[in-house]
This record gives C-alpha cells, structure tokens and sequence, in this order.
C-alpha cells in the first residue's frame, strides 16, 4: 500500500538524553495517524535498539537505520548487517543517503546491493536519489535520476520494488534552507513515477511512496506534501525540534 511518510534523519546529532527527549515529545503530541501513514526516525547507529523501545507501542511510528553494509555478515569491523537491523526489530533502513555517496563514496552498484541485503531481510530500504546543483543547472536532473534507478533498482522483481520507498533529495537543497519549489518537487516526482512505470508498471508505480528531502520545515511541508505526486518527506535538520518535526507530521496528507 502506497503510504504517506514523515521520516526523520538525525544524521550525527543529539546524544541519547536528548534523542529520547525529542522521541518523548513527538509521541507526547499523540498525533492519530491513519493506517496508511507512517512517521520514521533515522537515529543513529547506537541508539537504535533504545529507540525502538520507546516507540514500539506505537503502531505507525518506526525506527529506522541511517546505513548498512552491503555484506551478509564477516570480517568487516565497525559495519552493521541488514540481518542484524532485523534482528534487533528495526525494519526500515535509509540507504544511499548523497552524504553517503559523496564522504564515502557509495556508487549505484553499491546500494544496489545494499537494497538486496536490507530485502533479504525484510528491512524496508528508503532509497536516496537526487542531483547536485551543476546537474540541475545543466537541466539533465531527470537522466542523472533515472540512472541512480536504473543502476540500483532495475534488477529487482516488481514485488521487491513494491517494498522499497523512494526518497528524492536534490543535493542542492539539502540543509541548505533552499527547498524545491512544489513545481520542481512534483516534476521529478512525476518522473521517477514514470520511470518506474516504464521498466515495470504503472500499477506497481502507483503503489510506490516517494518522499520528497530537501530543507523540509514545519512551514512548507503542507504545500510539498500536497503535490500528488509526493508522499511525504525524509527531513533533517527539522527532525531536530519537535514541534517542527510534530508540525511536519501533521502536514502529510
Ligand atoms: C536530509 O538529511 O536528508 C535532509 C533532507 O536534510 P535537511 O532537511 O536538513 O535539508
């Protein structure tokens, strides 16, 4: 079922005092949401297990991780399985995130194999994409978006596809208070939608939430969220303040 999000990034901010105070807030806000909406939080890696402590009596409120490795399991000190994110109850997982591609340098082939490992498990990748400002200069943001698609997502079956939520976060409105206007936002939207109903279907495109990222604030959110194209946001910096973060949730549609 196509969902309407609000996911949180923390990034590395907060320490745990503070991350469960704002996880304490939100939930506090009591906001109802409908079967079909969600809102996630990206913690950090260590907090994970605390985090979901705290919001697993909530139906539609989930924890997710900010990376994991490419790998199954073995020898590769300081990486986290997707195998090991199920295990602890953690379902969903951000990969690809364009901070990860640029400090860390994760190509397309990587996430793809990162989103079979988070898959094999059951873990829900929220799969980044998006262009940086030279591209969209260039005015080729939708071929540079179709290749990220192309390269980490064609190879899987519809119903793999069925289970991944999209998340497109052009990097030059990333913390950078410079958002997507909602033309800009619905047309890439629109896009990735037709891209992937392109390779596989419109029937298995329309079932695919597609999260807009990109200083989402507490007062934009209403109009983003609006486009008909865009279920929900992956937020960062307003993921941080929880009356922002509460507002941001109350925006989905
Ligand atoms: C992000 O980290 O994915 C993000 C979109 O950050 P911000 O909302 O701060 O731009």
């Amino acid at each position: 079922m196509r969902k309407q999000i609000a996911a949180a990034n923390w990034k590395m901010n907060l320490t745990w005092q503070q991350g469960k105070q704002l996880l304490e807030e939100i939930l506090a806000a009591d906001i109802s949401l409908r079967k079909d909406q969600l809102a996630i939080f990206g913690v950090p890696a260590p907090y994970l297990g605390l985090a979901e402590g705290i919001v697993s009596p909530r139906p539609q409120y989930a924890i997710a991780a900010q990376n994991c490795y490419d790998k199954k399991s073995g020898a590769f000190t300081g990486e986290i399985a997707a195998g090991m994110l199920q295990s602890i109850g953690i379902n969903y997982c951000i990969i690809g995130h364009s901070e990860r591609r640029e400090y860390f340098g994760e190509s397309n082939q990587m996430l793809a194999e990162k989103l079979d490992r988070c898959l094999e498990n059951s873990v829900v990748p929220i799969f980044c994409c998006g262009e940086a400002l030279q591209v969209r200069e260039a005015g080729t943001q939708n071929e540079f978006v179709e290749k990220q698609l192309e390269e980490s997502l064609f190879h899987l079956t519809a119903e793999q596809l069925k289970s991944v939520v999209i998340a497109y976060e052009p990097i030059w409105a990333i913390g950078t208070g410079k958002t997507a206007s909602t033309d800009q936002a619905q047309e890439m939207h629109a896009c990735v939608r037709e891209v992937l109903a392109r390779k596989y279907s419109a029937a298995v495109a329309s079932e695919i939430s597609i999260l807009y990222g990109g200083s989402v604030k507490a007062g934009n959110a209403k109009d983003l969220f609006g486009c008909p194209d865009v279920d929900g946001g992956l937020v960062g910096g307003a993921s941080l303040v929880a009356s922002d973060f509460i507002a941001i949730i109350r925006a989905l549609k």
